[in-house]
């Protein structure tokens, strides 16, 4: 792995997570396939390397402080740095995603404990995780985090009525969490500035994944292109920024 980067992928066993991780091993980095589940962790880590990748698991369920705790040390014995994380792992809510499902987010009816779940995963795992390897990140020449939010996050877009967002139903845990994840990469970004770490956000766009029952129309090759740019800036390039693959998101 001499002179390669390395680069850690939450969530990517599957979806736009192993999209991503497929993407940055063909850019020649060492990647650390991040995944709750050991085994479909090895599986999707087997299938990377079949792809002429270099690439490893790694346990990592994002809302259990052990599981953080270990794989960032897991990742300092092994490579000693980090230079690339994208924390990817995301949950919508409670699985139930189409009205006829009787749609999880609405507002005035929603499950408390359910948005706590999201929350848990997709802004509080972010912060443990990013915490957990910045130690790492901080031993690498130039640092990229790239946090996947989505344009969910943006409430510019859920304000018009003509944007790409009208028509959807009022979602109470995933926009909210998205939008949290904005704010809380602005702040990192912020605060490592001076160190010359970049960090973003990344809307995938809509991607056909497990999440949706794949009813989204790009493919997972697709939507992880913005979040690979990101993860593979030049100095001096953008921070804080929240970017869609055609450019940045109003948010
Ligand atoms: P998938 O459901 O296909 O994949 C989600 C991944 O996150 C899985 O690997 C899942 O693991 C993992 N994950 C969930 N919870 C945890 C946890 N606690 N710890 C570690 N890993 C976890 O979804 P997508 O690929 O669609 O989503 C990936 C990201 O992209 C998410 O952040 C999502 O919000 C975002 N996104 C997706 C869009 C889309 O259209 N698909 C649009 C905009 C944003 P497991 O297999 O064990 O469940």
């Amino acid at each position: 792995t001499a002179g390669r980067k390395i680069a850690l992928v939450t969530g990517a066993n599957k979806g736009i997570g192993r999209g991503i991780a497929e993407q940055l091993a063909g850019l020649g980095m060492t990647v650390l396939v991040g995944a709750r589940d050991p085994r479909l962790g090895e599986e999707a880590g087997a299938a990377v390397r079949a792809g002429g990748g270099d690439a490893h698991a790694i346990g990592l369920d994002v809302t259990d402080a052990g599981s953080v705790r270990d794989a960032a040390e897991a990742v300092g014995e092994r490579f000693g740095r980090l230079d690339v994380l994208v924390n990817n792992a995301g949950i919508t809510g409670s699985g139930r995603i189409s009205p006829a499902d009787a749609f999880d987010q609405v507002p005035s009816s929603v499950d408390l404990e359910m948005v706590r779940r999201v929350f848990e995963t997709n802004v509080f795992g972010v912060i443990a995780v990013t915490n957990a390897m910045l130690p790492l990140l901080r031993r690498s020449a130039e640092a990229r985090i790239v946090n996947v939010s989505s344009h969910a996050a943006s409430l510019t877009l859920a304000c018009d009525p003509d944007g790409p967002l009208a028509g959807l139903l009022p979602s109470a845990a995933y926009s909210p969490s998205k939008a949290a994840l904005n704010a809380v990469t602005v702040n990192y970004a912020n605060e490592l500035r001076k160190d010359g770490i970049l960090v973003n956000a990344a809307a995938p766009g809509f991607v056909g994944t497990d999440s949706n029952d794949h009813t989204g129309f790009l493919t997972v090759a697709q939507g992880a292109v913005v979040a690979v740019r990101l993860a593979t800036l030049p100095a001096g390039g953008p921070t804080a920024g929240f970017f869609a693959e055609d450019g940045p998101v109003p948010w």
